[in-house]
């Protein structure tokens, strides 16, 4: 097992680099290096954070943004990612504790799922459709306005000249 300090990352003996961020100085892990254990987005990492506590195992927590931009003024959670540390002697049972977080995750979006079924779909569909009768009542009115002024024209005219 190596040991990349850059970013906290362990790879195998093999690895010539580190494969989170390319660095070469890989070292052997000590028993005092935190260890990278797992990035999530935001919104994971809101509820992994109290799993984390209830585990009891000390961990710390920090986020790791792309272009370092404040997750606050960042609506999109891919990206301001945050990222877990353990100390290596704690990682295996740290690891199993994020197992069990992903799978209730996986269980409660498969739960979600079936719950609402197309829910979302719908409403899109008739939202398209309002669209596209309003668009057409819209060009309808427009046919109107021109025709009507059209025929009031020429009748204005007609009895304009009649007169
Ligand atoms: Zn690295």
């Amino acid at each position: 097992m190596l040991y990349c300090p850059k970013c906290k990352a362990l790879c195998d003996d093999s690895a010539v680099r580190c494969p989170e961020c390319g660095r070469h100085k890989l070292r052997q892990p000590t028993q005092l290096d935190k260890v990278l254990l797992v990035t999530v987005t935001e919104m994971e990492a809101q509820r992994l954070e109290p799993v984390m506590q209830a585990s009891g195992i000390p961990f710390e927590m920090h986020a790791s943004n792309i272009d370092g931009i404040p997750s606050m003024y960042n609506s999109d959670a891919i990206l301001s990612n945050q990222s877990f540390y353990v100390l290596l002697p704690q990682l295996e049972e740290a690891e199993k504790v994020v197992a069990q977080f992903r799978q209730q995750e996986a269980e409660q979006a498969k739960a979600a799922a079936e719950n609402a079924p197309e829910e979302e779909e719908m409403p899109r569909g008739k939202r398209i459709a309002v669209q596209i009768v309003s668009a057409l009542a819209f060009i309808l009115l427009i046919w109107l306005v021109v025709m009507g002024t059209d025929w009031v024209a020429n009748h204005l005219f007609g009895w304009l000249r009649g007169a």
